[in-house]
């Protein structure tokens, strides 16, 4: 489905980054990889290139400006342009309109959306000359207000938005942008948010109850979507905020 696609896909140390580049790999794209943990990113790159496809990793702080550019230099040096970027990379905190610190704030809006707005924008010459896509990894919590969480909803908003916006200007340029908005899904998220193992296992229990089809997500599952929306099957969809969460988006409490 990918062959002679190239793909910078964020996130990719981890959960629903990682399982789409892996998916991407399968389908025949060379993908550049990206986060901190460059250890982590080099075994997903071995992974991908002893199935005989093409990865790159790249070891970039996406709240980092300089280190952002270097993440589309890089990929356009070895592959020689981009068709497809998939901003997966984000974390998750606690916290309140009472008790958000600035600082909080500002961390949670650099990461889940700064940085996706800036690295959509380094991007845009490339996507532009191929006729690419954008695929933005927001959340339920962009679609839905939740408690407790004040700044990640408020982020994940803010992408929603983001893609909406984007897909309207770059529509006359034949680049599609839409977003994935997934329900509880089993990754790292949670527990590098400061969740305890034994919180996070609560969670993901009361969660089957949260979730009308009666269970949380896999990250396999979020990567599917993910490569419909980025593929041509999706050819004349743009705009668009996906619901993947078990109809969580459609739940009231009554
Ligand atoms: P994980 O914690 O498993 O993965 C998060 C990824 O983001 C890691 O690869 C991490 O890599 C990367 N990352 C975090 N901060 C930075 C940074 N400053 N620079 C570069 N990379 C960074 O979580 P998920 O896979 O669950 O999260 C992926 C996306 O899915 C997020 O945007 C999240 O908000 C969204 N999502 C997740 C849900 C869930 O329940 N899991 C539900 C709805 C949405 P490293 O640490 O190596 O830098």
């Amino acid at each position: 489905m990918f062959k002679g696609k190239v793909a910078i896909i964020t996130g990719a140390s981890s959960g629903i980054g990682k399982e789409t580049a892996l998916l991407f790999a399968k389908e025949g794209a060379s993908v550049s990889l990206v986060a901190r943990r460059e250890n982590i990113l080099k075994e997903v790159c071995e992974k991908i290139q002893n199935g005989g496809r093409k990865a790159l990793a790249v070891k970039a702080d996406l709240c980092n400006p300089e280190e952002t550019k270097k993440v589309v230099e890089q990929t356009v040096q070895k592959f020689g342009g981009i068709d497809i970027l998939v901003n997966s990379a984000g974390i998750i905190a606690s916290g309140t309109i009472k008790n958000t610190t600035l600082e909080a704030w500002e961390k949670m809006f650099m990461i889940n959306v700064t940085s996706v707005f800036y690295l959509m924008q380094l991007c845009l010459p490339y996507l532009i000359e191929r006729k690419g896509n954008i695929v933005n990894v927001s959340s339920v919590t962009g679609l839905r207000a939740f408690p407790g969480v004040l700044a990640y909803c408020a982020s994940k908003a803010a992408v929603d938005h983001l893609t909406r916006c984007a897909a309207l200007e770059l529509a006359s340029d034949g680049v599609r942008v839409n977003a994935v908005n997934p329900g509880v899904t089993i990754t790292n998220l949670h527990k590098a948010g400061g969740m305890s193992e034994e919180s996070y296992a609560q969670f993901l229990e009361r969660s089957k109850s949260t979730h009308p089809l009666g269970r949380v997500g896999k990250p396999e599952e979020i990567a599917e979507l993910i490569l419909f929306l980025a593929s041509d099957k999706a050819r004349w969809i743009t705009g668009v905020t996906y619901s993947i969460d078990g109809g969580r988006a459609q739940t009231c409490l009554r």
